[in-house]
């Protein structure tokens, strides 16, 4: 058995791309995975396609872990982050989804077995920077009509601008405290927004008002601003989205970081995220991966982190809006805040094919 074919394409959803790639066998049996999708992935896709195709046509299939040291290494000097560690987690994903298929098992069961196949979810809710605070107790809202488990505020800024807002992302964070009550688990993600003294004064309120983490508050590659606002602060520190490597995961977790927060269609896929994961509990760390793509990369998060040893945070959930559920037989979406993880071979996507191919846009194949 050799790998046959190595597709990269786009999915149109009408108004949005995501990166794919599709991996058969010459027996047939295919393998879907997915890329980071800053810019539409079509860097990733260019990666898959033009380097790493020749070096996967002919190869088995089921050596997942030597063929992605073989990229990496063959194309080092492409990356080894951004879109170069997209890419091999595209590939990576769609190995995996080809094993199960191949063994007739889900990938949870392949990577040790599943702590749980019911696996609860944070509402990840973006752009509160634009919002008032009305708004903002208004979208919190609406998502606690799925039940979920936690709930995080993000606030997607202007990378190049710091300390906006503070004393109106202080009130939103106190007005959502306000609106779900005092247990109710919540998280604040500053998405890179403050200075050292900026972030300090916000952790500080996020800690009067019971925050679980305080996600992102300074420049990911200010490895030295990290250290200082986790050592003033009490409140955890979480990051990691922006780390493709697991030096650079390294790196965050010496600097104080509490949570790391890798993400699987960023980092080399289960074989990345998994070497991630040992790493961070060599260090006594959380982990509790990114994600924000809503079929593909979120399923392949779940059985990821329903084998993933010692979890306590959910999972999360971003896309409520059911876009690429078209594709599937089946549509991703939580039943009384919680997503469930079957026995379906692989991701036990079910694909819808017809729908698929009509979406297709391949990339240079
Ligand atoms: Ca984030």
């Amino acid at each position: 058995m050799h790998i046959e074919k190595v597709e990269a394409f786009h999915v149109d959803w009408g108004g949005s791309k995501s990166a794919w790639v599709r991996i058969t066998t010459d027996n047939d049996e295919y393998g879907l995975g997915e890329a980071s999708p800053m810019a539409n992935g079509s860097a990733s896709l260019e990666i898959i396609a033009g380097a790493f195709r020749p070096l996967l046509l002919q190869a088995d299939p089921l050596a997942h872990r030597v063929l992605q040291d073989q990229l990496m290494h063959h194309h080092i000097k492409l990356g080894p982050e951004g879109a170069f560690a997209g890419a091999l987690a595209a590939v990576d994903i769609a190995l995996w989804d080809l094993k199960g298929k191949l063994l007739g098992q889900p990938i949870y069961k392949l990577l040790g077995g599943a702590w749980r196949t019911e696996l609860p979810f944070y509402a990840s809710i973006g752009n509160n920077g634009q919002r008032n605070v009305d708004e903002v107790c208004r979208v919190v809202e609406s998502w606690l009509e799925l039940q979920p488990a936690q709930i995080k505020i993000r606030f997607d800024g202007d990378k190049t601008q710091r300390d906006v807002d503070i004393a109106g992302d202080m009130a939103k964070a106190r007005a959502v405290r306000k609106l779900v009550g005092d247990a109710f688990p919540l998280a604040f993600d500053a998405n890179n927004g403050y200075s050292v003294q900026g972030a300090i004064c916000v952790g500080r309120t996020l800690e009067e008002l019971g925050y679980v983490w305080f996600e992102e508050p300074v420049q990911h590659y200010h490895m030295g601003s990290f250290e200082k606002v986790a050592a003033t602060l009490d409140i955890a520190i979480a990051a990691g989205e922006q780390e493709y490597t697991l030096q650079g995961v390294q790196r965050l977790i010496e600097a104080g970081v509490d949570i790391v927060q890798p993400d699987i269609v960023k980092t080399g896929g289960f074989t990345g995220l998994g070497d991630m994961a040992a790493l961070a509990r060599a260090y006594g760390v959380d982990f509790v991966p990114h994600q924000t793509q809503p079929s593909i990369g979120h399923t392949a998060n779940l059985h990821f982190v329903a084998g993933l040893t010692h979890s306590h945070h959910p999972c999360e959930y971003n896309d409520n809006s059911g876009r690429q559920n078209v594709v599937f037989k089946v549509p991703i979406q939580p039943s009384q805040g919680k997503f469930i993880v079957t026995d379906a071979p692989g991701l036990g996507l079910s694909v819808n094919e017809d729908e698929l191919n009509r979406r297709i846009v391949p990339w240079r194949n």
